[in-house]
């Protein structure tokens, strides 16, 4: 037997003397320095009472430390579990409660906040903050040998939380053959290798950064331009040594928004990424003109990594999230059967990336992933002429008004152009006469007065009259969970005695 995950990823860093990760501030690290931290890590949490199968929750800042500690998991046989930064101690309860780790590394400067949190659930705490902290003393303190403990394919790595956009975030279980299969499909697929320089300035607590990014960036023996986050100055700063970059939309419409950012800057670049949520064909469209680069958008979620890309050397086809990975099924399904091409349905997959199932959740995981394999992602989506599959929505999202299906982006799309409106979610709200009703909420530009009316109004000639909403209201901002994703389970909620 060997550790799967730990042998594909993290052994061979022991023989390279090259950069690994660029950090902040002109320093770098080598990948034999990042195996030396694994190494200690591993000792540590053993040190620490971690054992096979125990899960080590982490809600650290991101750091090089930070990483090793998810490879030193792997390497002791444990299962990672990292939560958002931005959940505050009652959320962190309810994750400890549900994953009952044997110990739980926080920031340092939240340590007395969260010690009640951790004690309340019998979790050993520690604290981490790149050197700091004292996990770091007690890592600075062990051997750097570290021989990683037997793993079959299909043990737990990892415990990843959803980002509970549609309800309580739920655990998805995640194997060490789930995280490896979609890292050599992903890695394959985008040609990496060890001449990449990947900028990684995504969040590691989250599938994306943690899983797409770090693990076919170690896969393909690469380097990282490892950044603490998303900080525009640092991003351009760092994009003439990168060869790829991974990223949310958000960090393509923000480089778009700087004048630096040049197609002069970016023209030695091999590939951008972008996934998480919907790239708008308009931001697609923006970065072909400005840099002359097609961004490849993908699609994925946490109990599956990733399910579809379009394709590395064919057509990038804006507004679509390409074909299903080699090795994943997917199809589209209404009523208990496959729809015909092109309409629209909820999206299921199939494959080695789909997870074991919720942690501690029998009866969710029976409710979507089925006896036989196919997961129901809860997406609806459809496949156009070419096969390439377009997401239309969330299955819970759907507005069913007056018996018609409207999909809620397709009216965001159209509110979103009217003059003074910023965003926009569309709901359906309970209705006497239709079931339910469309229901927006808008957010006005900055200083712009918004007449819910006059907005409805531009919306006549461009869409059918059982896809307009029959109210609107004004807010200051949408409510957003910690990845910045709308809760429209929050809006239902607070609007729903609005056409009672
Ligand atoms: P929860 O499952 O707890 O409600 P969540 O689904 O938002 O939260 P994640 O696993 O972080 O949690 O997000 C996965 C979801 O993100 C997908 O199901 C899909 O709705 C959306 N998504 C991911 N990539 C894309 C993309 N390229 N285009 C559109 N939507 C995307
Ligand atoms: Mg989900």
């Amino acid at each position: 037997m060997t550790n799967p995950l730990y042998s594909a990823l993290f052994a061979a860093l022991a023989e390279r003397d090259t950069v690994l990760m660029h950090l902040p501030a002109g320093r770098s690290l080598t990948a034999r320095a990042f195996h030396d931290l694994i190494g200690q890590a591993a000792n540590a949490l053993v040190a620490a009472g971690v054992r096979p199968g125990d899960r080590v929750a982490v809600q650290v800042a991101k750091s090089p430390e930070a990483l090793a500690v998810y490879a030193a998991t792997v390497s002791v046989g444990a299962v990672f579990l990292p939560l958002n930064t931005a959940y505050t101690p009652d959320e962190v309860s309810y994750f400890l409660g549900n994953a009952a780790p044997r110990l739980f590394l926080c920031d340092p400067a939240r340590e007395a906040a969260l010690a009640p949190v951790a004690a309340g659930h019998a979790a050993g705490l520690m604290t981490l903050d790149g050197a700091g902290g004292s996990f770091a003393a007690a890592m600075a303190g062990q051997a750097t040998g570290f021989v990683p403990r037997d793993r079959a394919p299909g043990d737990l790595a990892a415990i990843l939380y959803t980002s509970g956009t549609t309800g309580r975030s739920k655990g998805a279980m995640l194997s060490h053959d789930n995280l490896l299969s979609n890292a050599e499909v992903l890695a394959d697929l985008w040609q990496f290798t060890e001449q990449d320089v990947l900028l990684h300035a995504l969040p590691i607590f989250h599938t994306h950064g943690l899983f797409v990014a770090s693990n076919v960036s170690f896969l393909t023996g690469g380097q990282m331009i490892f950044l603490p986050g998303f900080d525009l100055n640092e991003v351009l700063a760092a994009l003439p040594r990168a060869t790829a970059m991974m990223g949310v939309p958000t960090f393509y419409t923000r480089l778009l928004d700087d004048a630096r950012f040049t197609r002069d800057l970016v023209a030695h670049m091999r590939l951008f990424v972008s996934g998480s949520a919907p790239l708008l064909a308009e931001t697609h469209a923006d970065f072909e003109a400005r840099t002359g680069h097609r961004i490849l958008e993908r699609y994925g979620m946490t109990e599956t990594n990733m399910n579809t890309s379009n394709p590395y050397a064919g057509e990038r086809r804006a507004g679509t999230v390409g074909f299903p990975l080699p090795g994943v099924e997917l199809r589209i399904m209404a009523d208990a059967a496959e729809v015909a091409p092109g309409e629209v349905g909820g999206i299921e997959v199939r494959g080695r990336n789909v997870f074991l199932g919720y942690w501690q959740m029998q009866d969710k995981t029976a409710e979507e992933l089925r006896a036989d394999g196919w997961f129901i992602t809860g997406d609806l989506g459809r496949l156009d002429a070419d096969g390439y599959v377009q997401i239309v929505g969330r299955a819970k999202d759907l507005v069913i008004s007056g018996g018609f299906n409207v999909y809620p982006i397709e009216v965001e799309m159209v509110l979103d152009e009217q003059p003074g409106v910023l965003e926009s979610a569309v709901i359906g709200l309970p209705h006497p006469d239709f079931g339910e009703a469309v229901f927006a909420v808008l957010v006005a530009q900055n200083g712009a007065a918004l007449d819910p009316a006059a907005v409805l109004a531009g919306l006549r000639e461009r869409l059918a009259r059982f896809k307009q909403p029959k109210a609107a209201v004004v807010v200051a901002a949408l409510p957003r969970n910690a990845m910045g994703k709308v809760q429209k389970a929050e809006l239902r909620k607070t609007y729903a005695g609005w056409f009672a």
